[in-house]
């Protein structure tokens, strides 16, 4: 984590997220309204769009313009979410970064995005995978091992029952899906550490 290249983090996520488009809108389909898969293309494609500009800021401004830039072109419930999550960690990132102050201050933009849905960890949502991403970065894991922690976790969704956003209306039929949101941020954080690395 040394020399983030910002405009090259960008392209990785906003490529991960069209390239897995349509498996994220058929698991919305699934247990959601099936929007998922578009809201987060639109979302990251306007980030790319603005990425020459947001990657020549300093790194906690960049991220809080692309937190912005999200919470005003994703929509849904996962919008303001995601959105959220960059503007915190935005906010909260130390002068000094190192490992561990950039998993410090992703859990407080954890905790932040967790305000804002009024939700917690076990609710089959985004939070399932955020929470132990950040566990597994702060106990000093590769970028290997975070990624597998991250499709763990992912998967770890299917059997559960959701009981926050629109999958908590299908009760017992939201079992047996993984989460769409979930499964994001699995994307976001393997295409994270494929250029970023270590
Ligand atoms: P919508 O449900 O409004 O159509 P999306 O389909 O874009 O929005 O996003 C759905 C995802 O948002 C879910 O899969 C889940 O991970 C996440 N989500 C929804 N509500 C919450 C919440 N209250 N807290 C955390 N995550 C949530
Ligand atoms: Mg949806
Ligand atoms: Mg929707």
């Amino acid at each position: 984590m040394t020399k983030l290249d910002l405009k090259a983090l960008i392209t990785a996520v906003a490529d991960k997220v069209a390239a897995h488009a349509e498996e994220l809108t058929a698991l919305d389909q699934a247990i959601g309204d099936g929007d998922h898969g578009l809201n987060m293309k639109r979302g990251f494609e306007a980030v790319r769009a603005d990425a020459d500009q947001i990657a020549a800021k300093p790194l906690p401004e960049a991220l809080k313009a692309i937190g912005t830039k999200l919470v005003m072109t994703v929509g849904g419930a996962s919008g303001p979410l995601f959105g959220t999550m960059f503007l915190a960690l935005g906010k909260e990132l130390p002068a000094e970064l190192d490992r561990a102050g950039f998993a410090t201050a992703f859990g407080k933009a954890i905790e932040a995005v967790a305000a804002r849905g009024k939700s917690e960890v076990g609710q089959k949502t985004m939070l399932d995978v955020l929470y132990p991403v950040q566990a597994t970065m702060a106990a000093g894991a590769s970028g290997v091992e975070i990624v597998a922690a991250a499709d763990a976790a992912a998967e770890k969704t299917v059997p559960m029952k959701a009981s926050r956003g629109r999958a908590s209306f299908l009760g017992d039929r939201s079992i047996d899906h993984m989460d769409p949101g979930a499964r994001s941020v699995a994307l976001l954080v393997r295409a994270v550490v494929e250029t970023a690395g270590e």
